[in-house]
C-alpha cells in the first residue's frame, strides 16, 4: 500500500503506536493538534508477574500511563487507548523449562535472567501482544515517534511498510519533544529523574541505574534477590557477564557513596 495522506483516505485504519516516551507522546498530540484521525494508540506493557499484577514498567511511569495520559489522550483528545499485556510475565519466562532443550545440557534447567542484546523479553512479552493486535487489526499505517534529527532510525523506517514518522515529516528534531509533552501535561515523571522508560529488570540499565531501582523501589530489588538464589538456571548472569551478587555488591558500594555523582545516568543507549 502506498502511503497515505493523513486527510484524504478517511476509511485507512490509522494508530499510534506509544510506549509513553516524549517521542510517541508528542507523535500523539500533533495528531490531536492536526485533527489526524487515529483508531487508536497502543501500547505493550511488559508485566513482571501478573498473579501479583506488578508491572515491568517503571512504577512512575505506568502509574503515570494509567492516571495521567491515558484519562487525557482519551477523553481530552478522544483516542481510544489499548494498553496490551502478553499472557507471560517476566516470572513465567524466568522458570521456562524447555522439554526437549536443543543443547542438551540445559535439560531440566530453568531459563533464568534475561539476556542482555537477545531479550526474550522483547520478544514475547513486548512485541508479541503487539503483532497479535495488529494481525487481528489488519492492514492499516502505524506511526511512530521517529524524530527528524534520528536518520538511522528513519533509514531503517523506509523499508518497512505502512510505518510512518510524523514528528519526521514535521522536521521536528528530538529536543523539541518535551517542550510538546509539556505543554499538554504530558511529559512522563521518569524523565525528572533521567530514567528512559523501559523495564525496571533490563540487563541494559547501567549499575547506576540499579542503585537507583535499589534505592527508591527495594521491594523491586528483592524480588530480583529471590529470584538469583534459584537453582538450575540456563543463565546466571543478571547483567551481562556478571552475576546478580556482584551488581548487588556495586549497587551498594554506589549507593554508600554521598551524591555528589549523578545518579540518574540511567541507561546506557
Ligand atoms: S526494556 Fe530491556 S528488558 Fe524490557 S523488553 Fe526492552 S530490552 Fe527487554
Amino acid at each position: 500500500m502506498s502511503r497515505l495522506s493523513f486527510m484524504e483516505d478517511a476509511a485507512a485504519q490509522r494508530y499510534v503506536s506509544w510506549s509513553g516516551g516524549e517521542d510517541s507522546t508528542a507523535s500523539i498530540i500533533l495528531c490531536h493538534e492536526k485533527g489526524i484521525h487515529l483508531d487508536g494508540v497502543v501500547m505493550s506493557e511488559v508485566m513482571f508477574d501478573h498473579r501479583r499484577n506488578i508491572s515491568g514498567e517503571h512504577p512512575e511511569h505506568i502509574e503515570w500511563v494509567y492516571k495521567t495520559a491515558k484519562p487525557i489522550i482519551e477523553e481530552q483528545f478522544g483516542y481510544k487507548v489499548y494498553i496490551l499485556r502478553d499472557e507471560s510475565d517476566y516470572i513465567q519466562e524466568f522458570f521456562y523449562t524447555p522439554k526437549n532443550p536443543r543443547i542438551p545440557e540445559r535439560a531440566n534447567k530453568h531459563a533464568g535472567f534475561l539476556l542482555g542484546g537477545m531479550c526474550v523479553a522483547n520478544r514475547n512479552l513486548k512485541m508479541r501482544p503487539l503483532r497479535k493486535f495488529f494481525a487481528e487489526v489488519g492492514e492499516c499505517e502505524q506511526i511512530v515517534g521517529i524524530c527528524a534529527d534520528e536518520a538511522a532510525r528513519l533509514q531503517k523506517l523506509s523499508k518497512k511498510v505502512n510505518r510512518r514518522a510524523l514528528l519526521a515529516e514535521l522536521g521536528i528534531e528530538k529536543h523539541e519533544t518535551a517542550q510538546i509533552c509539556r505543554n499538554y501535561n504530558l511529559r512522563s515523571p521518569i524523565y525528572k529523574t533521567g530514567k528512559r522508560q523501559g523495564c525496571w529488570f533490563c540487563p541494559n540499565t547501567t549499575i547506576k541505574g540499579f542503585a537507583e531501582l535499589k534505592k527508591r523501589h527495594p521491594e523491586l530489588w528483592e524480588e530480583l534477590r529471590i529470584l538469583s538464589l534459584t537453582e538450575n538456571l540456563v543463565s546466571q548472569s543478571f547483567r551481562y557477564e556478571l552475576p546478580f551478587s556482584e551488581v548487588d555488591r556495586r549497587i551498594d558500594e554506589l549507593n554508600s557513596l554521598p551524591e555528589q555523582i549523578s545518579i540518574f545516568d540511567f541507561w546506557e543507549d
